[in-house]
């Protein structure tokens, strides 16, 4: 028998319209001192949606964005899904072959770019035909704008549209909310990008799943700061988060130096903030000059949070950085992490454990492991070690034009290509990427731990290990340090500092010092750029 409630669609036109009924009086700050409230976004929002049809782009057509944290950004995000358009931000960071390669895989009708971010975008528009329309965003750039007819302006499009009138809730129909939504593509360090198209209803139940009280948990009252950029799996769901539940938006604009981003924590009077591991630990040494007095919340995710990156947090300004596991084919988070009732009476060191855990999937995820070799299901006991496999209303099914590949099980669960333990409460403890963990003389050494021991010495900034080819052990660590400024630490005292952390033949067979790490275009350390430099040398 089913029931009989109502079957109303998950879409987030009832995002925007929520935000703009109840919450029209909040705020959106952009760097550089631009504030606005939620009802002049959605009066924004309201615009571009006609101005899109007055530009003619059919429904499910792909909208590409090319931008930092901004409103405009922020209006892009509504207006492209409530007109039933589909999303696509891009990663600034990409180099030309991959941006063109995107571009043209997703058949982007429309490309909203930054002014200053011209130079980097449209040297490829000659190989870019198929794109109709290149907005430019304005910005405090002077960048030259290019005089060519697919060429228009942001603020001329929008203001000189009429606002769309009409309720985007009551445009959609039950059916509807699966259509496409937006559309992220990973980063292709093991072939080329993938396309992961997200749904309303997907995204709708991803935004409801990080809100629950005790994971990320908005509320009206907080002011949410997105670093991660809009462009990295929809800047984690912050934004929709925030929009649903009510919360003040802060976007960063497009520096990541460390003391603009602490000025604006501290000016604005953050609550929440999220951002990858990497500008976590740039902001850390500036963190007591600051006043963070209003942070209660600090979201890490992307790569493991080192433990010791969490505690210089916890002990400065009282928040540890929160893990969140994810991926860009999981909407990207999964788990979240942080003690629980149960570990109020842990010693002070069993609660760092828990903390350096990447936590418990959020409601509605299924978790598994399962053993690379065989595919049998491996305990949750906290020690076997398989590849984490998930499930859920808002993990991809399939890749973009590609469906589901080798990266999917044949009973549809995805395969993260991490290598993880889950204990009796359900946490996940990530023990490395499987294309990172280094294999020694038949037994393996986790990157990840390493890393997170190296970084506890107190001179050292950050640290990545790779395996290095080696005739003996099939593969050997090195790690590569940054030592905090002025530091002479050496080799011979890393050592040391290790041994009593790890086991005797984890032990790195080189430190290299180095001046930084390279990252990726999410500001990951890469390994790969490390590995490359490592053959070439
Ligand atoms: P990519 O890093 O490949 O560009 P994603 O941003 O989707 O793409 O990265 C997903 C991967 O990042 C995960 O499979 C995992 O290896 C890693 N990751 C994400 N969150 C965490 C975390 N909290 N701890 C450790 N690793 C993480």
């Amino acid at each position: 028998m089913d029931g009989l409630m109502q079957p109303r669609p998950l879409t987030l036109a009832h995002i925007l319209e929520r935000a703009e009924r109840l919450y029209a009086h909040k705020e959106v700050v952009t760097a550089g001192g631009e504030r606005l409230t939620y009802a002049e976004v959605a009066d924004g929002t309201r615009r571009l949606a006609t101005a899109l049809d007055g530009l003619g782009v059919p429904a499910g057509a792909r909208v590409a964005t090319f931008a930092s944290n901004h409103r405009r950004h922020l209006e892009l995000y509504l207006a492209v899904p409530v007109t039933k358009r589909v999303l696509h931000p891009i990663n600034i960071r990409l180099p030309a072959a991959h941006l063109e390669y995107i571009v043209e895989h997703a058949e982007d009708d429309v490309v909203f770019v930054d002014r200053a971010l011209l130079p980097r975008i449209w040297p490829s528009a000659a190989r870019l035909p198929r794109v109709r329309h290149w907005i430019v965003l304005p910005d405090d750039s002077d960048e030259p704008i290019p005089a060519d007819p697919r060429v228009l302006a942001y603020d001329d499009l929008v203001s000189a549209a009429a606002p769309f009138t009409g309720s985007f809730e009551d445009t959609f129909t039950l059916a509807d909310e699966h259509l496409a939504s937006g559309l992220c593509y990973t980063s292709g360090t093991t072939g080329p990008p993938k396309g992961v198209l997200y749904s309303h209803r997907s995204t709708v139940l991803h935004c409801l799943g990080t809100l629950a009280a005790g994971l990320i948990g908005l509320a009206e009252s907080d002011v949410v700061l997105p670093i991660v950029p809009m462009f990295h799996a929809n800047a984690w769901g912050l934004p929709y988060g925030a929009m649903m539940t009510g919360a003040s938006l802060v976007l960063p604009g497009p520096s990541a130096d460390p003391d603009h981003l602490l000025r604006l924590m501290a000016a604005e009077r953050v609550t929440v903030a999220g951002a990858v591991p990497t500008v976590w630990t740039s902001l850390a040494p500036r963190l007591r000059a600051h006043d963070l007095s209003a942070t209660r919340f600090l979201l890490g995710g992307g790569s493991a949070v080192p433990p010791a990156l969490s505690e210089t947090y916890r002990a400065a300004i009282g928040v540890p950085i929160t893990h969140s596991w994810g991926m860009t084919e999981v909407s990207p988070v999964g788990a979240i992490g942080g003690t629980r009732t149960q570990h109020r009476d842990a010693s002070a060191a069993d609660q760092v454990a828990v903390r350096a855990a990447q936590g418990q999937p959020l409601p509605l995820v299924n978790v598994r492991i399962v053993d690379v070799e065989t595919g049998r299901e491996l305990p949750r006991d906290g020690a076997a070690v398989g590849e984490l496999q998930v499930a859920g209303p808002w993990v991809a099914g399939g890749y973009y034009r590609v469906g589901a590949d080798g990266s999917f099980t044949a009973d549809g669960w995805l395969r993260t290509g991490d290598l993880a333990t889950i204990d009796a409460h359900g946490y996940l403890r990530l023990v490395d990427r499987m294309k990172d963990l280094i294999k020694s003389g038949g037994e393996w050494i986790s990157s990840v731990e390493l890393e997170g021991a190296i970084t506890a010495h107190p001179d050292v900034v950050e640290a990545a290990v790779i395996g290095r080819p080696d005739p003996r052990w099939m593969e050997r660590p090195v790690a590569y340090v940054v030592l905090r400024e002025g530091s002479e630490t050496t080799a011979e005292e890393l050592l040391a500092h290790l041994t009593p952390m790890v086991a005797k033949w984890w032990l790195p067979d080189e430190f290299v010092f180095v001046p930084a790490l390279p990252k990726t275009g999410t500001g990951k350390i890469s390994k790969s750029a490390l590995r490359d430099s490592v053959r070439v040398g």
